[in-house]
């Protein structure tokens, strides 16, 4: 007898998935019935509508079904890929199919087999031809239907999910709604049971959209309702700590070296606000790279030591964090504060004695990375939580910290410019403050994009600049060659560089070396002794060195435009007109368009409005990293309307029933605890 199967049963239980499959299923990070339900086809082929190669038009996509005829390998590299050809051919002619470095398809095509093809068709001087189309063995049966095609791992085929998604349809139609009627109603959505039908086996395309849209809206609306209760339960914690006015900032602000601009003492003025209120800060500072918001941060914890509390600081990488702690020793030496530094790689000594002074109040200030939110970790009397680059936290390690004072302040800085709808959502838990403008005097990067070909250019010009006593960086994807994957690695560009520079200082610098030794090479290259690093993007974030004018980064069609954005941000920090050259493959269109943007722009806002356009949003945001439920189906840049019918529904839904403890409202409130991976107190 079959087992009857529920939501929360492994798909080991699932009729035919076997513990091979269940490995390939993990690799999708499919482990439950729930996950497999919810694993949604990467798109759909319309088979309703299959061409015959005599019609085929030029610059069509199409399906064909056809058999393989001849089979043709080739080592002969076109361009410089290797090519797969096969001649196929169905009751009307034959057409030509390409494939490029398809070794898989290599080993699995089979003369005679029968094939569904789907892809963009050529036509010229009456030769019929697809290059690199959709490739899947046809099967009996599979006459004009609308075909779910899943993402697949290793060991898995499409036959092997659309059986199991079958098998799993008495569980569908089982399925208990769980969002409230009201709100199905209200937004004219589908049932459950039938989105899931229609997201998997459309019957037309006219139900594959009610399905989606039904699907997108739950995302959107199970994400707002969750970032509006982390909101609620800030606001229930209202009360924290009142800072008095017992300092003087005009006499801390008046110590830097230069003058704030208009936007920074507006962002400080809403931060002093808060923190002079009674109400508990949750403040999100989002400033462009180089606007200047380490100052604010220093302003504000000086603001906190004057009236008897601690600050700490937590950076995403040492290099930040060391960085912060050598500048902040600097600044706050004069006013007798004293600063701290806590990370992993101190020595066990320097650990314990860092932690007595954390604990005993010696330490007015602490500076640090993730080593902060560990247990042992304790405050004498913590009032203000900074963290720095937040995009790189999780809301847990946020939370982890605060929770290290009693009801602190918290402030949060970043550097990646969300567009501001976007972050208003997301952020949904904080208040945003925006440094609109640049300290004066800084100088646009002249930014230019080039070819492989061409890349001796750019570092000549590099050495000219390099034989003026400027510095630069060159940045690469990897840190090793692999054979996988086409891109410069550091240790080889090292090679090639010391090589071909040899009266230059060149040095090396990437996550899997110790500590020491990245303390003692950014020392190098701060003091000016290291005049070319080439370094993976644990450069990234915040590193400061004004003499650097230079940035070459390699393989640029390998970085997000946000992430391009904040390298180039390295250079253009002095007084010196200061270069960023990409390097990248010019064939590939979007590596294009992103070149283009990057040349065009130095505004970081538009830059993210891009890349959110290119990418999407799960990459550009690191929704998980946030500790949010993934979107499956849902786009931010693509769906804003549904989004915001999303977002007012879950203002409704809060509205009406605050704690969600009503019958209606019961199984959504269950299945939203289970989609956010935070725990919540009053949910
Ligand atoms: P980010 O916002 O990227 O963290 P930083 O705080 O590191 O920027 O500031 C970048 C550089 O600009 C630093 O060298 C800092 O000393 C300098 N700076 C900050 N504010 C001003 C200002 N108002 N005028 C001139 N230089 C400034
Ligand atoms: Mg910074």
């Amino acid at each position: 007898m079959d087992t009857i199967l529920d939501l929360n049963c492994l798909v080991k239980e699932i009729k035919g998935v076997g513990p091979k499959k269940v490995k390939a299923l993990e690799n999708l990070n499919v482990r439950t019935v729930e996950d497999l339900l919810f694993l949604f086809p990467r798109r759909y082929e319309d088979r309703r509508n299959i061409k015959t190669i005599q019609n085929l038009i030029n610059g069509e996509k199409a399906s064909v079904k056809a058999k393989v005829i001849m089979i043709v390998k080739s080592n002969f590299r076109y361009g410089k890929k290797k090519t797969l050809r096969l001649l196929v051919e169905d009751e009307t002619g034959t057409m030509e199919v390409v494939f490029f470095n398809a070794n898989y398809l290599e080993r699995t095509v089979k003369k005679d087999s029968v094939y569904m093809l789907f892809g963009n068709v050529s036509v010229k001087d009456g030769k019929t031809q697809m290059i690199h189309p959709d490739i899947n063995i046809w099967e009996k049966g599979d006459h004009g239907e609308i075909l779910p095609i899943y993402p697949l791992s290793k060991g898995l085929s499409q036959k092997d999910l659309r059986k199991w998604q079958t098998s799993l349809n008495k569980l569908k139609s089982d399925l208990k709604d769980y969002l409230p009627e009201l709100c199905l109603n209200r937004n004219k959505l589908c049932d459950i049971n039938y989105a899931l039908n229609n997201i998997h086996f459309p019957k037309e395309p006219q139900k594959l959209k009610a399905a989606r849209f039904r699907l997108i809206f739950e995302e959107f609306l199970m994400l707002q309702v969750g970032l509006l209760t982390l909101r609620a339960r800030n606001e229930q914690e209202k009360c924290g700590i009142k800072f008095g006015k017992n300092e003087n900032l005009d006499e801390f602000l008046v110590s830097f070296p230069f003058k704030f601009t208009k936007g920074q003492l507006r962002v400080l003025n809403d931060i002093i606000c808060d923190m002079e209120s009674i109400n508990i800060m949750h403040r999100l500072v989002q400033g462009d790279v180089g606007s200047g918001k380490t100052a604010i941060a220093q302003c504000a914890m000086y603001k906190a030591v004057k009236n008897g509390f601690q600050a700490v600081i937590m950076a995403p990488t040492e290099i930040l964090a060391r960085q912060h702690y050598e500048g902040f020793k600097k600044q706050f030496r004069a006013f007798n504060i004293e600063v701290g530094f806590l990370s992993g790689s101190l020595s066990a000594k320097e650990k314990r004695e860092a932690l007595e002074k954390i604990e005993n109040g010696d330490l007015q200030i602490v500076v640090g990375t993730h080593a902060l939110i560990q247990p042992n970790v304790k405050f004498k009397n913590l009032g203000l939580v900074i963290t720095d680059e937040q995009h790189r936290f999780g809301v847990e390690q946020r939370a982890k910290l605060s929770e290290k004072g009693t009801k602190p302040d918290i402030l949060v800085m970043t550097a990646t410019p969300i567009p501001r709808t976007l972050a208003v959502i997301l952020y949904g838990d904080l208040d945003i403050s925006y440094i609109n403008e640049m300290p004066p005097g800084r100088q646009k990067i002249i930014t230019s994009s080039m070819s492989h070909n061409k890349r001796s250019d750019a570092y000549e010009f590099m050495a000219t600049e390099v034989s003026k006593g400027r510095q630069a960086y060159i940045v690469a994807p990897l840190i090793e060659d692999s054979e996988n994957i086409d891109a410069k690695s550091t240790n080889t560009l090292f090679e090639e560089i010391t090589d071909q520079f040899k009266h230059y200082n060149v040095g090396m610098i990437h996550g899997a070396l110790k500590q020491s030794e990245k303390d003692s090479l950014m020392e190098r290259f701060y003091s000016g002794e290291i005049q070319i690093l080439v370094s993976t993007v644990v450069i990234e974030v915040g590193i400061n060195v004004p003499n650097a004018t230079v940035m070459i980064i390699e393989n640029a069609e390998r970085f997000g435009l946000a992430q391009l954005h904040q390298l180039r941000g390295r250079v253009g920090r002095g007084k010196e007109q200061s270069y960023c050259m990409l390097i990248t493959d010019e064939n590939m269109e979007i590596a294009q368009e992103r070149a283009k943007t990057m040349t065009e722009t130095g505004d970081g806002f538009i830059i993210a409005e891009k890349d959110l356009e290119l990418r999407g949003p799960g990459e550009f945001f690191g929704i998980r990293q946030h500790g949010l439920p993934e979107l499956r189906l849902a786009d931010f840049a693509k769906h804003r309307d549904i989004l915001f019918k999303a977002r007012d529904e879950a203002k409704m839904l809060l509205e009406n029933d605050p704690y969600l403890t009503e019958t209606d409202n019961l199984l959504f409130k269950e299945r939203l605890e289970r989609m956010f991976s935070i725990e919540r107190t009053n949910l």
